[in-house]
């Protein structure tokens, strides 16, 4: 006896609003399906447990075929099975009123696309590929006849009795003719790849299954080795290299979440943008945007999170201000700092030995955020250019009782390049000064951050002033000079180099410094690096010209000799002070440096 019925919904029309809408992501059909067939197999199991299914339970198993000439496809379960009865309840009603309640969202939705692929359409999602569904199960429940339902995707459907001798569910996609990719084994196998890799029953495909049904983050940590942990990643990512090290996710209060969290070995930036960290609903791959849900600082690892509790039915904006989310955040957050915190503990050689592929994690995390920064403050490191590693406490410690200036701050230096700003370097560490290496791009931020959080404490590019500038300290030295000679000299130095971004000054310095040096100050500099990765409003600094200054220094030889040179030959001596300035900062190009090279000859020609 056929059955023919209808089913009520509100929204007539949602079959063809669906299959427009969701145009770009029509693969997720066989998500909705195979899970849907994993959790039969799970409830018969769960059934059987309780002693409420006394029948043989067999292996569960969900199977995947297409038939390219009969043009279907069908996933086959042998889990829990449905009655007529079951049938119109489950599917006329459920499965229908949640693709009702989707298109409902989705047209109110602000962002369209996060809802496409976060969203399980269910059941209902087999009308995106198939323009005829067919339902064939026998329930588990003793006596049950099997049925047979049939619909295409309108309101209309038919119910009939089946001869199905096992227990289980085969739904057979009519595949549409605009669909027809999907009849492709290699597609099907791609979605499968993606979508199933990791579901908890058995997949098969083609002969063979296709899935790993105990991921290693659905065990204990004590049940796994190093090895276990070096061959998942291999499973995730299998073109990258063995990751440093990992962090296992193992929460269920109050929040439930599982995963493996890996700190990779960057080779190129090609690679990050590829291995995304995956989000999976027990063992059901959602998405690779993890944003949201993993703090951003983080979303350079790899890895796995798995949790139920993720909300993937909402839009991004409530994805935001969901508490669970934010907690989940707030968790991993802490989890990766404890985990610095560990092997900064236990293995420090290590710590310091991976310290390059990671410090650009934990700068940025402490940057971002404030909890974090409070547990690495204590394991975030400073490299010094003879390749020694400091905390911040140490280094302290180390740099306290040399360079603390008169007004008792706490000055360290540092160097954004150790070969051009060689000569400062040396001048520095002629007075036992330290000097760190912080060169990379977010240091320039890592280091406002840490003169923000140090008290009495500056951090200064050791270009940016005069040796004794630099740090000053409380000593005051003699010019060997009397004003007017100053002034004198002054102007021969501003003649010589006629270049109005160069402030001159005369200062008395060791007659053992350099007789003219030429620095950048920190502030200026800094408001132009911050223009030119676009912070603060500072954009208009980006086409100013670098203004610098030249200290001379009254005391040395050279620059008494030039006020006693020929009245003719006093600007070409101080230029050519002040070019060999330039060219030991690398700073000398161009046509100066053809005028240096000539006048250079007939210095030398003179001798
Ligand atoms: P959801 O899975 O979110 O409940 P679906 O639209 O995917 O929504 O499915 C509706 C209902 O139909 C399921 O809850 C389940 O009871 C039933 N169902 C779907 N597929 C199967 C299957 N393969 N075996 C048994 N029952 C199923």
């Amino acid at each position: 006896m056929e059955e023919k019925g209808s089913i009520s919904i509100h929204t007539e029309n949602i079959f063809p609003i669906i299959k427009k809408f969701l145009y770009s992501d029509h693969e997720i059909f066989l998500r909705e399906l195979v899970s849907n067939a994993v959790d039969a197999t799970q409830k018969i199991k769960r059934l059987a447990a309780i002693g409420e299914y006394k029948g043989d339970l067999g292996e569960p198993k969900v199977v995947v075929s297409v038939d390219k000439d009969a043009k279907t496809i069908t996933i086959a379960d042998n889990g829990i099975g449905m009655t007529a009865e079951e049938i119109k309840k489950y599917i006329n009603q459920i499965a229908f009123s949640g693709a009702e309640e989707f298109v409902e969202r989705y047209k109110e939705a602000g962002d369209r696309s996060q809802i496409i692929g976060q969203f399980g359409l269910g059941f209902y999602s087999a009308f995106m590929v198939a323009d005829r569904v067919e339902i064939i199960t026998k329930s588990y429940q003793e006596g049950a006849e099997a049925a047979h339902w049939s619909c295409d995707g309108s309101t209309e459907f038919a119910i009939k009795e089946a001869r199905k001798e096992d227990r289980g569910t085969n739904v057979i996609l009519n595949v549409a003719a605009d669909s027809e990719e999907f009849l492709e084994p290699s597609r099907i196998k791609t979605i499968l790849d993606k979508y199933c890799k990791f579901l908890p029953v058995p997949v098969e495909f083609e002969g063979e299954i296709i899935n790993n049904p105990n991921p290693i983050w659905t065990k204990q940590p004590s049940e796994l080795t190093d090895e276990d942990y070096k061959n998942f990643y291999k499973e995730l990512y299998p073109f990258s290299e063995a990751p440093l090290f990992w962090i296992h996710l193992n929460v269920d209060y109050p929040f439930n979440l599982t995963g493996i969290l890996y700190f990779p070995k960057i080779k190129n930036d090609f690679e990050l943008q590829r291995n995304k960290i995956q989000l999976y609903s027990r063992q059901v791959f959602i998405t690779d945007e993890v944003k949201d849900v993993v703090p951003e600082f983080l979303m350079l690892l790899h890895g796995v999170i798995d949790s139920p509790d993720i909300p993937l039915n909402v839009s991004r904006s409530f994805l935001q201000a969901d508490s669970s989310v934010k907690k989940i955040n707030t968790y991993i957050t802490k989890k990766v700092a404890d985990k610095l915190a560990e092997i900064f503990r236990k293995d420090r050689e290590t710590f310091e030995k991976n310290w390059n592929d990671i410090n650009v994690f934990v700068k940025y995390g402490m940057l971002s955020d404030d909890k974090f920064y409070e547990k690495a403050k204590d394991f975030v490191l400073l490299e010094s250019i003879d390749n020694k590693y400091y905390t911040i406490e140490e280094y302290k410690a180390l740099t306290q009782a040399n360079q603390t200036d008169k007004n008792g701050n706490l000055v360290l230096l540092y160097t954004t390049d150790a070969d051009k700003q060689h000569a400062f370097i040396e001048a520095a560490q002629s007075r036992s000064y330290d000097v760190l290496k912080l060169d990379s791009l977010i240091d320039s931020h890592f280091i406002g951050l840490l003169e923000q959080k140090l008290e009495k404490t500056t951090l200064k590019r050791v270009d940016s002033e005069t040796i004794a500038k630099l740090i000053e300290k409380d000593e005051t030295r003699e010019s060997v000079l009397n004003d007017k000679e100053k002034e004198s000299l002054k102007g021969i130095y501003e003649t010589a180099i006629d270049n109005k971004n160069m402030t001159v000054e005369v200062a008395a310095m060791s007659p053992d410094d350099a007789p003219v040096v030429i620095t950048l100050p920190e502030f200026m500099r800094r408001m132009k690096d911050m223009s030119k990765t676009g912070g603060g409003g500072m954009m208009f600094m980006g086409d100013m010209p670098d203004m610098y200054n030249v200290t001379v220094n009254a005391n040395h030889t050279l620059n008494q000799r030039i006020l006693n040179a020929k009245e003719d030959n006093k600007g070409r001596i101080a230029r050519q002070a002040f070019d060999l300035a330039l060219l030991s900062q690398n700073m000398l190009s161009g046509a100066a440096l053809t005028s240096f090279v000539k006048r250079s000859f007939e210095l030398i020609d003179k001798e």
